[in-house]
């Protein structure tokens, strides 16, 4: 599917703008960009062969047959068209001429622009020399990125088949859940002492191990995986450092990395990502950088974070658009994210530290509990676990100062705090 450019924007000339990648970070700028009355032409040059759609159902509703892709689509397949937003399904971007304003195309054509906008999130961490593991590669070891990565994953999760999850994370846990949901025997690998580890510390962490293994996840924390080997005979294996776990299937789900090549090829500043300014320009003024791979200045926590988060793609491909028409607007929120697995749905908001200290609000037992995290008396983030509708207030709480006992207390109104 292609949007047709109609001709009828009053710049129809120009260059305008062009996005790199057709996630939801790309769709939410190039819809932006419309909204506030743009009228040049923009071009979103997206390698999958899909309409831009949501990530988070790949891992939960879509895999496990509640949702179809139609139903987590930012915006409808006919929009693209109707704004005259170019979609390029199916092209890689391969080079960046800035010198020019040129984007080379994998069909040996070229686009030029005026402004550009580098929006081309992440790929699964694979093993290979980067993680020492061996067999990363072989037939039914699957990846969790794409809609056609979750297609092929739900197409396998066949009752009674086993699975075997390598890395503890929040793609690895949430498909363990999905998992057995249908009717898959899972275990999971991960030389870490509880899942989500580093991501939110122990205690929570503790809190999702409980809830897995009361679901019949079969968990092995403290576990290192040395590589994978697959037997005509006997199946895949893969082989810990003390044994090895026979699977019809395994799942490689051992982190993410940000696709950074282009741009690092173009000559842009990279840290982890993109280092991007609050208005999100590269070191290249007419590039910026949104979503998952930019590295950004955060005016609120005044230093620069990369975010691997849905919220953190719209909203930063809303601030592109808003740069690009000359709006004074900034990266000021904070980091904000979901997930759900089995009976546990949770947010979180704010920007937690391995050291902070840890308060609980209400019975972790009772599955539904708020966590506060403070750093010198200073609330820094907070997470609300099956109690809804709070997540405004406890954004508001980042950043005060309040007496860790009040936290506690579930005496005390939480909003009153
Ligand atoms: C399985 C899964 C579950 C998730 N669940 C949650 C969740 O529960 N909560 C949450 O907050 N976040 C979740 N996330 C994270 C969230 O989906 C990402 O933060 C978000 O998708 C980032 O958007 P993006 O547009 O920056 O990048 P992406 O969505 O990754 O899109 C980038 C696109 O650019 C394409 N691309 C790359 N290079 C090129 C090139 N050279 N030319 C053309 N195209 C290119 C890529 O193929 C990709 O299609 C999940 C992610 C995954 C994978």
């Amino acid at each position: 599917m292609s949007g047709v450019d109609d001709g009828n924007s009053p710049d129809h000339n120009s260059a305008g703008t062009v996005v790199i990648g057709g996630g939801l970070a790309a769709a939410h700028c190039a819809h932006e960009l419309r909204k506030g009355g743009y009228g040049k032409p923009i071009t979103i040059i997206a390698d999958e062969d899909a309409v831009p759609y949501e990530r988070p159902p790949l891992s939960k509703e879509f895999l496990q047959g509640n949702k179809t892709a139609d139903e987590f689509r930012p915006f409808p397949e006919e929009w693209y068209a109707e704004a005259s937003v170019q979609l390029r399904l199916g092209l890689t971007a391969t080079a960046i001429d800035t010198a020019n304003k040129v984007v080379g195309l994998s069909d040996s054509t070229s686009i030029d622009y005026e402004n550009l906008v580098i929006a081309t999130g992440c790929r699964s961490r694979l093993g290979g020399r980067a993680s020492n593991m061996t067999g990363w590669d072989l037939p039914g070891v699957h990846t969790l990125r794409s809609l056609a990565d979750s297609q092929a994953l739900k197409e396998q999760l066949v009752e009674g088949r086993r699975l075997v999850i390598i890395g503890a994370g929040w793609i690895g846990m949430e498909v363990a859940a999905s998992a057995r949901a249908a009717g898959v025997q899972v275990t999971v690998l991960t030389p870490d002492e509880v899942p989500l580890a580093v991501a939110m510390g122990t205690e929570f962490g503790s809190h999702v191990a409980r809830l897995h293994i009361k679901n019949g996840v079969h968990c092995r924390f403290g576990t290192m995986v040395n590589g994978i080997t697959l037997d005509p005979e006997s199946g895949l294996k893969v082989m810990t450092s003390t044994d090895a776990v026979a699977a019809d299937l395994v799942l490689l789900a051992i982190g993410a990395v940000p696709n950074n090549e282009l741009a690092a090829e173009a000559g842009l500043e990279i840290g982890t990502g993109v280092l991007v300014d609050a208005q999100l320009h590269s070191s290249d003024p007419s590039i910026l950088a949104i979503g998952d791979i930019a590295e950004a200045f955060n005016t609120t926590l005044g230093r620069s974070l990369r975010v691997e988060h849905w919220d953190n793609a719209i909203r930063q491909g809303k601030l592109a658009a808003a740069t690009i028409l000359g709006r004074e607007e900034a990266y000021d929120w904070l980091p904000y994210f979901f997930t759900d697995q089995f009976d546990l749905g949770m947010e979180y908001v704010g920007d937690r530290a391995a050291d902070d200290d840890v308060v609980l609000r209400g019975e972790m037992d009772s599955g539904e509990f708020i966590i506060f995290w403070l750093r010198k008396g200073l609330v820094t983030a907070a997470m609300n676990v099956n109690i809804w509708d709070v997540n405004d207030h406890l954004r508001s709480l980042v950043g005060k100062s309040i007496a860790a006992h009040r936290l506690a207390d579930t005496s005390v109104d939480l909003l009153s705090l």
